[in-house]
């Protein structure tokens, strides 16, 4: 029999996509299957390798695309297990997916970027996804046991707690470890397991969280100053959880009267996953309702930032070019009027990061096949309203569980050295590149 390891098929040494082989007592378990944030086409598949043998389980810790984006490539083979919230969240999520997919190769056919399934095939691997009892825990043969645990993070998001007679093995996915209002604090209860998959994206330094209370009064002093001139707030949010966080959040400032009751506009996907958070979360969704915006014309656009003090939280979370929250941004970028508050991770290679971070007077491409815009606003600020852990939450974790191996990923490779150094005296600590095998 096949010794107990761990195959790393993406995510590794990177953020990228999510994708570990785990093997435990015989039984082959997929952790995950996400495609690349940042590639395209068969480029952005994790390398999977079955070359040992099929996996006989696989096991999906949430719905972000880096971790679900390749399941329809591989549900036919393989019976995948999630929560109820989760296979919800992914109908939408991988439906999108193929649909951002074909429309891209039609406008730009490119055999490189050949579309990687069909709505159909999203479909279909939605509707095998099978989902944990309430008890969230699964019995697979081998006397291996799995305890799905909850993660924070999203709205569904598990890790998993996954024993044999002589080894345990937690594997985190993507998890914060402090209250959101949408989503508690992970949870683990007092577990020991001997090997802890941990992972990293907010491990850097610079990544230290701010206080959430703290973060919270800022924003809505900073959303004050613009209400007092009349003025609007565009919030560039991720469509899933994103959204919905900040939703809950400007709710609160709206009931607690530290804002004024202004509308919050929302919109395309943004708009379906909370509908989703809504069924899920009866008592922790707020009640106000937001505006959903789906015609996103020019005119409709400048009517709704004309109309008076508005919250705007609008796709893409980065300013992607051409998406909503980048034709809105394009409007108030050249003008002093307004204001733009980025909620959240912008990749250095996006128009969010350079809206941010380049001087006034530069020029930023927002929309494609259009002049660059002029940074001429005084308003536009960051504020961290992190779904992730930051490193003193991570090494505090890592020595509660108090494991014998720690092993790193999800994570760019300052985040992973900065955990790894901060954690190494105390553990034998990991960090796998994609194609590596780890003895467990
Ligand atoms: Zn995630």
């Amino acid at each position: 029999m096949e010794s107990d390891n761990l195959k790393a098929f993406g995510s590794a040494g990177e953020i990228g996509a999510s994708c570990f082989l785990l093997t435990l007592n015989g039984q082959k378990i997929l952790l995950d299957c996400g495609i690349h944030p940042k590639k395209e086409g068969y480029e952005s598949l994790p390398q999977v390798d079955f070359s040992q043998g099929k996996p006989n389980t696989g096991l999906i810790t949430h719905a972000h695309l880096d971790h679900i984006g390749a399941l329809p490539l591989l549900t036919p083979q393989i019976p995948f297990f999630t929560t109820k919230a989760s296979k919800s969240i992914a109908k939408i999520m991988l439906k999108n997916s193929a649909n951002i997919q074909m429309k891209k190769y039609l406008d730009q056919p490119d055999e490189n970027c050949i579309p990687l399934f069909s709505e159909k095939d999203a479909r279909r691997a939605v509707r095998s996804l099978r989902t944990f009892s309430r008890s969230g825990t699964l019995q697979l043969r081998g006397k291996v046991f799995v305890n799905a645990l909850p993660a924070g993070h999203i709205l569904g998001a598990r890790s998993f707690f996954i024993q044999t007679p002589t080894l345990s093995v937690l594997y985190t996915g993507d998890i914060s470890l402090t209250d959101q209002i949408t989503v508690k604090a992970a949870d683990y209860g007092n577990i020991q397991p001997d090997i802890v998959i941990i992972e990293c994206t907010l491990g850097a330094e610079e990544n230290i969280a701010v206080q959430r209370n703290e973060q919270v009064m800022n924003f809505a002093d900073q959303i004050n100053y613009l209400f007092a001139r009349r003025e609007s707030v565009l919030c560039p949010t991720f469509a899933l959880g994103k959204t919905q966080e900040m939703l809950a959040i400007c709710d609160y400032l709206i009931n607690s009267g530290k804002i004024k009751p202004v509308p919050i506009a929302i919109n395309g996907m943004g708009a379906k996953i909370t509908r989703i958070y809504r069924t899920y979360l009866k008592n922790r969704m707020p009640y106000y309702n937001p505006i959903e915006v789906s015609d996103l014309s020019y005119s409709t656009l400048n009517q709704l930032l004309e109309s008076g003090p508005m919250i705007m939280l609008f796709t893409s979370g980065m300013l992607i070019e051409d998406t909503p929250s980048a034709r809105v941004a394009e409007q108030i970028l050249p003008s002093t009027k307004h204001g733009i508050f980025f909620v959240g991770y912008l990749d250095p290679e996006t128009p969010g990061y350079k809206v941010l971070h380049n001087p006034m007077g530069s020029k930023i491409q927002l929309l494609k096949n259009k002049i660059p815009t002029e940074k001429l606003n005084p308003n536009i600020k960051s504020f961290r309203f992190t779904s992730h852990s930051d490193k003193t939450h991570l090494v505090n974790l890592v020595e509660s569980l108090n494991p014998s191996k720690v092993i790193l990923i999800h994570g760019e490779k300052a985040a992973l050295e900065n955990v790894k150094n901060l954690i190494s005296n105390q553990v034998e600590t990991i960090i796998p590149k994609r194609g590596d095998q780890i003895s467990l």
